[in-house]
């Protein structure tokens, strides 16, 4: 009986096996033609100062408006632009637009550009930042590259040639998801980041796990010993954010200050500095 279970759950399984595999094609078909056909978006999402509630910049997330699926995830179809190589023209795509985009704000915040593995990796990827810089008149520092420590591990020797020679231009550098990857501590070590970003996981188990709390304030201090800015990522409620602000952290993103969205909703506050919290919770936070 066992025996015959255990068969038919193996068919079971190789036919869901089957329909994953098929899904997976279809939308590795469909993303071929996404950006000729304007199916993809930007959305853009603000960091601001713990303390003030100042917007210093925007995150930039890749959205996908399919005709039939609707929005589909970035959480699943990024993973297939990485294994089919479709993120390197889908990437560039990105970087065009979001430096073009940032180039003609009348503050100069800056803009952060994820960048998988293997665009770091790939031949000529420094050249196509720099020649996008000069092309779009962004300058170079204020364009920000996020990074996850994945994207090291593929290929940590020319992924370090990569990021030194951004630097050496001017980008700067996050450490993404912080946290984790592998070996955390030595990649801060290794290779030239400019700041590390605290994956929201941590942050928003603060108040209900005192091991995550024991591990945002380590961080911290971690950034505080090496003297890198740290931002925390993921922030949704005030008590977060007053957690955050009583440990020192600087820098934070999340639902709190603002949704990704179309920039478009953001240009009063980008011309005009006005804060993206309330005051009353602003002072919350300092007390
Ligand atoms: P990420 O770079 O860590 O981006 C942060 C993710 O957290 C985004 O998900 C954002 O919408 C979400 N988020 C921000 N604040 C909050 C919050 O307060 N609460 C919650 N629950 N979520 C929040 P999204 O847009 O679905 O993107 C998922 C991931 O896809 C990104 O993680 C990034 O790794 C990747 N991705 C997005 N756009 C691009 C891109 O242009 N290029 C590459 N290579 N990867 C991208
Ligand atoms: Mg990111
Ligand atoms: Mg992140
Ligand atoms: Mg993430």
């Amino acid at each position: 009986r066992a025996k015959t279970e255990g068969k038919g759950t193996y068919r079971f399984f190789e036919a869901s096996m089957g329909a994953q595999i098929r899904e997976r094609r279809s939308i590795e078909h469909d993303l071929r033609s996404a950006i000729a056909n304007n199916e993809l978006g930007l959305a853009y999402q603000p960091q601001a100062q713990v303390d003030t509630g100042e917007v210093n910049g925007f995150e930039v997330l890749l959205r996908w408006k399919h005709p039939t699926r609707g929005d589909v995830s970035p959480a699943l179809f990024i993973p297939i632009a990485e294994e089919s190589g479709l993120i390197l023209k889908i990437g560039e795509w990105v970087m065009r637009e979001a430096c073009r985009e940032a180039a003609s704000w009348k503050r100069p915040l800056t803009v952060a550009v994820n960048v998988s593995a293997l665009q770091l990796t790939s031949d000529g990827f420094v050249e196509f930042v720099q020649a996008t810089l000069e092309q779009t008149n962004l300058p170079a520092k204020r364009l920000e590259i996020e990074i996850t420590e994945t994207a090291l591990i593929r290929d940590p020797n020319r992924a370090l040639v990569s990021l030194q020679r951004l630097k050496e231009i001017g980008v700067n550098i996050a450490m993404d998801d912080f946290g984790t990857g592998y070996s955390s501590l030595s990649n801060l070590r290794a290779f030239p980041f400019d700041k590390i970003k605290i994956d929201r996981s941590f942050i928003q188990a603060v108040h209900a796990n005192p091991q995550a709390a024991a591990i945002v304030r380590a961080v911290l201090g971690l950034g505080r010993g090496l003297g890198l800015p740290v931002i925390a990522e993921g922030v949704e409620t005030s008590e977060e954010l007053r957690f955050l602000g009583l440990e020192g952290c600087t820098e934070a993103q999340g639902y709190l200050f603002g949704r990704p969205a179309p920039i478009m909703e953001f240009m009063q506050l980008i011309s005009d500095n006005i804060m993206v919290l309330p005051k009353p919770l602003i002072r919350a936070v300092g007390d």
